[in-house]
């Protein structure tokens, strides 16, 4: 044990932030079932490196996956077709315990790690893009910004992981490797990956997603109502790699996903499922029945995804203008304005008790003067528009005999002009919280009246934007 332990003692590896290095150290976590770097022995590294050359020795993984989108003539793993006669799961691990052997060798004289900084590169071989992918060739040395010709200056230890990197990556149009913080939760975003290959020896596709923000909202929700909490999100930072890097192309899409986003899915999740599909649904230009649901969301871009991720509101898919009902309860459409939109409190209660008076006022008219009236507010395109519907509710309030004025002179300033285009929150989504109000308590009577030929898109304010992410075939 002893000896083990001083072996190890300069085979120490760790957790870097660079999303390859850590997306190979994961793997390597995974395939030998530890929780922490620092619990892997000289025997889980054996073990991860036989596992991994095994895979790679094959044709479906050497000369299409590798090869063609990730290590494009990787000599290490020797996804080259020049190799192929000489490649074997024996050759590919020996190459790989060539660069471990490595570690125990500092020279003082290279440069720090440019990943992990902390230790000398690797000087051994050159690091170019087929065995790190998305760097340049030896053909442009001038791509090296530290002028090294020999290629990156990364260390032995960051380049060993890299090479794991595929084992917990997915394949869907590109390869999608997920990056998250804490490292226990990279891990768990990981795992589906590392099963599938496990059982199939072939790289995973997650499930047939074909877009990987959509893949990921999918895997929060699940993982948030498997574990029926959602704190595991609260300081989780999340950022998705698509890519692909073969000889012909090197694209990358970096998708950051903000934690108020995270957090308001995984809530989502829990409180209202149901709803919270309803909301995605809209997202599609047709909207999904009962069973497309699934299909839908592995293979179309949605709007409210690409809307979160852009940090652009989302508050006009809470309700169906169309139906005029809402797609969920005030509780998750608060969630959402306060902690995406950073509406704070005393703001939203504010708003809403002033839809609770527009709907005291405009429940009392009749069917169709209610449609009426609704429809003015649906249709305010301009602040103006906005200011005449409020008059008009407090005209009825004053003939319909009630005592109280729907507002007071300061808060029909504030609701006008205190939310302006720029900050958190504008007059138009004022507008929009106000019709989930009254739509939350008076669709049955609206649905009556409505002849939806005549309601306009005017909830859904957006250029028709389709994927920003686009696929890579
Ligand atoms: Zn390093």
């Amino acid at each position: 044990m002893d000896g083990r332990k001083k072996q190890m003692g300069s085979m120490e590896f760790y957790w870097t932030g660079h999303p390859f290095v850590d997306a190979g150290l994961a793997a390597i976590l995974l395939i030998t079932g530890k929780n922490k770097p620092e619990q892997l022995t000289e025997k889980d590294i054996e073990k991860a490196i036989e596992f991994a050359s095994g895979l790679y020795a094959t044709k479906e993984w050497s000369s299409s996956y590798l090869l063609g989108m990730i290590f494009p003539n990787n000599g290490i793993l020797m996804a080259n077709p020049s190799m192929s006669k000489k490649r074997s799961p024996k050759a590919i691990a020996e190459n790989l315990w060539s660069i471990l052997r490595e570690f125990k060798i500092s020279n003082k004289n290279s440069a720090k790690c440019v990943l992990c900084g902390r230790t000398p590169a690797y000087t051994k071989k050159e690091v170019y893009r087929s065995v790190f992918p998305l760097l340049g060739t030896g053909g442009v040395p001038n791509f090296f910004h530290s002028a090294n010709i020999r290629g990156a200056d990364i260390c032995a230890h960051c380049l060993f992981l890299t090479q794991f990197m595929p084992l917990a990556s997915y394949r869907l149009s590109r390869v999608l490797v997920m990056h998250a913080y804490p490292y226990e939760l990279m891990l768990e975003l990981s795992k589906e990956a590392f099963k599938d290959i496990k059982k199939s020896k072939l790289a995973s596709q997650g499930r047939g997603f074909k877009r990987p923000e959509n893949f990921l909202f999918h895997l929060v929700g699940e993982i948030t109502r498997k574990i029926e909490r959602d704190d595991v999100w609260e300081n989780a930072s999340i950022t998705l790699y698509y890519f692909i890097c073969n000889n012909q192309n090197q694209i990358l899409d970096v998708i950051h996903v903000p934690t108020p986003v995270l957090r308001f899915i995984a809530y989502a999740n829990l409180v209202d499922r149901n709803g919270w599909k309803h909301i995605i649904s809209m997202g599609w230009e047709k909207a999904p029945k009962e069973e497309q649901f699934e299909e839908f969301e592995r293979k179309y871009p949605n709007r409210v995804y690409t809307r979160l991720l852009n940090y652009e509101s989302i508050i006009s898919y809470f309700y169906n203008l169309k139906e005029r009902r809402v797609n969920t309860s005030w509780n998750l459409l608060a969630f959402y304005c306060k902690e995406v939109i950073g509406v704070d409190k005393e703001a939203l209660d504010f708003i809403k008790d002033v839809g609770n008076r527009i709907v005291e006022t405009v429940e009392k008219l009749p069917d169709n003067k209610l449609g009426d009236e609704v429809r003015s507010l649906e249709r305010a395109e301009k602040l103006y528009q906005f200011e005449a519907f409020f008059i008009r509710v407090e005209k009825l309030r004053q003939n319909l005999g009630i005592e109280t004025p729907l507002m007071t002179f300061d808060e029909f300033v504030r609701i006008l002009t205190a939310y302006g285009e720029d900050i958190n929150i504008s007059w138009k989504s004022v507008r929009n919280l106000l019709l989930f109000c009254i739509y939350e308590k008076l669709h049955d009577r609206l649905i009556k009246t409505a002849k939806s030929e005549e309601i306009s898109e005017v909830g859904i304010e957006e250029e028709k934007e389709y994927a920003i992410y686009g696929g890579g075939e």
